[in-house]
């Protein structure tokens, strides 16, 4: 089955389709800078894996919990007071929403700061609406395996350091002052505990790979469930890995380029662009 979650006052739809995310390892108890899910997926708050988290105190009255995606009819209470969190989007618990419809009716709670997974939760009340899978998702056990194996391998960290360390998601002309790669490949490697991404291209100095750490949890969404690889400038897809506390890596995407920046840790920070279709392909390589 799918789900699409809707205003009980309007009627709009609050969610694009969405599925019940049963692959455990795909989810984020602890990890900070991170989404606690893919995207297009939802987990109900009494998930076992949230029970000894961050999550372990939600609020029961808002049940239902997604990756922070901006593209959708929700949107951020216009009162700071109920926002404004030391670097992201906080919350103030369900007496105060701060996510809400685009009729005005408070419906969500949202968080993007520092400390624990980014999250969006919505309350008890929005209107549940349930439909027979088109595509269901298969051979996910398969692509596990395959996952694990192919992870194993060492590689040298930490990597080339391709400069542009003044580029920034919401500011785009600050994105030509990034390294633009127009061909990549990806590969990843340094096993299921410390995992990171190995980037290739023909743009780069000879021998040079681009390495980039990321949660295990976050390798599964993108490789095994085939997450989409970006997100909107206004709130990238990001992670960090609690392995190496750090960097915080960010993408997003705008028209046909994404921005790739790993910040820290210390002033340890780059960014590159890169042509959405060699990225896009590049994960389809990946997922093989
Ligand atoms: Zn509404
Ligand atoms: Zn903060």
């Amino acid at each position: 089955m799918r789900s699409r979650f809707r205003c009980p006052r309007c009627g709009e739809a609050l969610t694009p389709w969405s599925r019940e995310l049963e692959l455990a390892e795909a989810l984020n108890p602890f990890e900070s800078q991170t989404w606690l899910l893919p995207s297009q997926w939802f987990v109900r708050r009494d998930h076992p894996r949230l029970r000894d988290s961050y999550l372990g105190g939600h609020p029961a009255s808002y049940p239902w919990l997604f990756a922070p995606l901006t593209r959708w009819w929700l949107r951020v209470h216009p009162d700071p007071r109920r926002t404004a969190g030391c670097c992201g989007l906080a919350c103030c618990g369900a007496d105060l929403p701060n996510l809400v419809c685009a009729c005005g009716l408070e419906i969500g709670l949202g968080y993007r700061d520092c400390a624990g997974p980014h999250w969006f939760a919505l309350h008890e009340t929005v209107v549940h609406e349930q439909a027979v899978d088109p595509t269901p998702p298969r051979s996910i056990a398969g692509r596990l395996a395959r996952l694990r194996q192919r992870v194993g391998r060492p590689i040298a960290r930490p990597g080339y350091d391709p400069g542009g360390r003044n580029a920034w998601h919401r500011e785009r002309t600050t994105w030509n002052e990034a390294l633009r790669l127009r061909a990549v490949t990806i590969d990843c490697g340094g096993g299921s505990e410390d995992p990171a991404l190995v980037i290739e291209s023909p743009q780069l100095p000879a021998g040079a790979q681009l390495v980039v750490p990321l949660p295990w949890c976050q390798l599964v969404r993108l490789v095994v469930l085939g997450e989409q690889p970006w997100a909107e400038s206004e709130s990238p897809l990001t992670w960090m890995s609690g392995a190496r506390e750090g960097p915080r890596v960010c993408v997003s995407r705008y028209r046909r380029r994404v921005l790739l920046t790993a910040w820290g840790p210390g002033q340890a920070s780059w960014a590159v662009t890169i042509e959405v279709r060699a990225w896009a392909e590049a994960w389809a390589g990946l997922r093989g």
